[in-house]
């Protein structure tokens, strides 16, 4: 099936009009025609090449909303019709100890999981993501969506943004009693500060942006911190029960741990092309605190955040944009200048 669909040709190119093939659906598969993609600041790092091992031509994009337009024979819980989300996984090996837990994220097998971009295909050739107007997927990677009609482009960014705060915040227990710290008011931080407030925890959001304290506030967060004001970080000392860190570009950890309190735990989400400074070990010893990590989220944790928020009417803050307009998006995000998320109208490619 020949697919519009915009893609980066190499690390250096812009993102231009490119055609894909998109297979047609097998027994198990649901075709999906794609009405809105979120941008995510990894479809940035991937197509620029600030990571390791991107394949072009690169078609990002894993923050897809869409309507079903055809499903295999064997395909029992998708409806052509039906309004279903595609996150950050369109497959894994379904038999290793982490898929069996639902954790396909964590997938032992030879290759992990397979990415909705920039995955492995078969046979040499990779997996193109939602800048496009369809995708075909198997339906164990198709989620359900509750919300409104009216919210789906606002749904959008829960499939990356969403599940890569919830995991965690539920990980860690994030809730009541709790004290929760969220640095980088992004598109993973706006929401986990809506999801960790929604959860009960007492929220505090860590932003380098001082005109953002006042959205943090409407967002949910009890506390707004400006992290570069140390008279205002250090009234924190000793405090966090957890601080989720979604930050895209290496920064100084140490300012975030001293912030923790005895076993607390600092978890790191955001994915910087270059390695953090080295952090401090006695800030770690002195109170045993720990450094942790976390990769978006496991199918099944996914579908329970969409739950959530469908019945909370949490969704995304966004700022929709053209196709065409992809490039412009990215230099603003780089400026951290996104309130809080764009989100890609597909019906722009169709034009
Ligand atoms: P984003 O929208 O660009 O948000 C990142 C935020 O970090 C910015 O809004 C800014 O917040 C802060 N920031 C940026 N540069 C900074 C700097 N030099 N020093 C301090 N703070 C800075 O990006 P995103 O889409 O939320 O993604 C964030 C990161 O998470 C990316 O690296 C992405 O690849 C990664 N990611 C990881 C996973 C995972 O599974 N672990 C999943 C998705 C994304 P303030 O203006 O508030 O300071
Ligand atoms: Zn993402
Ligand atoms: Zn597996």
């Amino acid at each position: 099936m020949q697919t519009k669909a915009y893609a980066a040709q190499s690390a250096t190119t812009p993102l231009a009009p490119h055609t894909i093939d998109r297979r047609a659906p097998g027994p198990k598969d649901v075709a999906i025609e794609i009405l809105f993609c979120g941008v995510c600041h990894s479809d940035l790092h991937t197509v620029r090449g600030e990571w390791q091992g991107t394949m072009y031509p690169c078609v990002p994009g894993h923050e897809i909303v869409g309507k079903v337009m055809a499903v295999g024979k064997e395909v029992s819980h998708f409806r052509p019709g039906q309004i279903v989300g595609v996150g950050v996984m369109v497959d894994s090996c379904r038999t290793c100890a982490q898929c069996r837990e639902g954790l396909e994220q964590y997938c032992d097998g030879p290759v992990g999981f397979t990415g909705t971009y920039n995955g492995s295909a078969g046979g040499g050739t990779n997996t193109y993501g939602g800048y496009s107007t369809s995708i075909t997927v198997d339906e164990h990677f198709v989620l359900s969506i509750d919300h409104a009609e009216k919210d789906l482009a606002a749904v959008a960014p829960l499939l990356c943004a969403g599940i890569t705060t919830w995991s965690p915040l539920r990980h860690w227990d994030a809730g009541p009693g709790k004290k929760v710290g969220i640095v980088g008011i992004g598109g993973l931080g706006h929401v986990g500060v809506k999801l960790s407030h929604a959860l009960g925890a007492h929220t505090v959001a860590f932003t380098t942006s001082p005109d953002k304290v006042a959205d943090a506030k409407t967002l949910g967060a009890d506390e707004v911190v400006v992290s570069r004001d140390e008279a205002q970080m250090k009234q924190h000392l000793n405090s966090f029960d957890m601080i989720l860190d979604t930050v895209s570009a290496p920064h100084n950890l140490d300012a975030f741990t001293a912030l923790l309190k005895r076993d607390g735990t600092l978890v790191l989400v955001g994915a910087p092309p270059t390695p953090h400074p080295s952090p401090a070990v006695y800030l770690l010893t002195a109170r045993r605190r720990a450094i942790a990590g976390s990769m978006i989220g496991g199918i099944a944790e996914t579908q329970e955040m969409l739950n959530f928020c469908a019945k909370h009417g949490i969704t995304s803050d966004i700022e929709m944009i053209k196709m065409q307009d992809i490039e412009k998006a990215y230099a603003r995000m780089l400026k951290s200048d996104v309130k809080y998320r764009f989100v890609i109208d597909m019906a722009s490619l169709k034009e």
